[in-house]
C-alpha cells in the first residue's frame, strides 16, 4: 500500500496538510483519522473543513458524532467522531455511507469501528504531542493510491 510519512513541525503544518488534502478531496471519498487523544485529529479535519466551506473553527463533533457540511463545491462533507460510539452496529444510523454516495467525510476515532472500512479510503495516522514531533503517516487504498503524492508537503 503507498505510504507517504510527514513531519508536521507546528500547527500550521497541520493546516497545510489539510488544505492539501481538501485540494484532492471530493465525492465518495473517506479520509479515517487515527491518533490518540492530542495528537492533531480535529485540527487537521478543521483546516479541511475551513478550506472547503470557509468555515473556520468548526467545533469537534465529540457529542454530536456527526456535523455535516455544504462543501462549496455542491456536495455534503460529514466530519464525524466514533469516539462515543459504543456499539458498531449504531454506525449506520450516523448515515456515514449515504453521505459517502454524493460527498466526503472525515472520521476521527475509527478504531472504534474497525470492521466499518471501505475500500477506498485514505488512512491518517497522527502521532506525537507535546513534547514530541507531530508525525503524519498517510496510507492510501484504492482510488487514494494515485493522490497521495500531491499530498506531500
Ligand atoms: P485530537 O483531535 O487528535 O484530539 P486536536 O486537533 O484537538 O487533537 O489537537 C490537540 C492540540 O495539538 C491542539 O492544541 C492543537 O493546536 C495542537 N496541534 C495540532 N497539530 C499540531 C502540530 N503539528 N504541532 C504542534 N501542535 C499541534
Ligand atoms: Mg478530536
Amino acid at each position: 500500500m503507498p505510504a507517504l510519512t510527514l513531519t508536521l513541525t507546528d500547527e500550521a503544518a497541520t493546516a497545510r496538510l489539510g488544505a492539501r488534502l481538501a485540494a484532492v478531496l471530493g465525492p465518495g471519498d473517506l479520509v479515517l483519522l487515527f491518533g490518540d487523544l492530542g495528537a492533531g485529529k480535529t485540527t487537521l479535519a478543521r483546516a479541511v473543513i475551513e478550506a472547503l466551506t470557509g468555515e473556520a473553527d468548526a467545533p469537534s463533533p465529540t457529542y454530536t458524532l456527526v456535523q455535516v457540511y455544504d462543501a462549496n463545491a455542491g456536495w455534503p462533507l460529514a466530519h464525524a467522531d466514533l469516539y462515543r460510539l459504543d456499539d458498531e452496529a449504531e454506525l449506520d444510523e450516523l448515515g456515514l455511507d449515504e453521505i459517502l454516495e454524493d460527498g466526503a467525510a472525515l472520521v476521527e476515532w475509527p478504531g472504534h469501528a474497525p470492521n466499518w472500512r471501505p475500500a477506498s479510503r485514505l488512512e491518517v495516522r497522527l502521532t506525537g504531542g507535546a513534547d514530541e514531533p507531530r508525525i503524519a503517516v498517510l496510507e492510501g487504498f484504492e482510488t487514494w493510491e494515485d493522490r497521495l503524492d500531491r499530498l506531500a508537503g
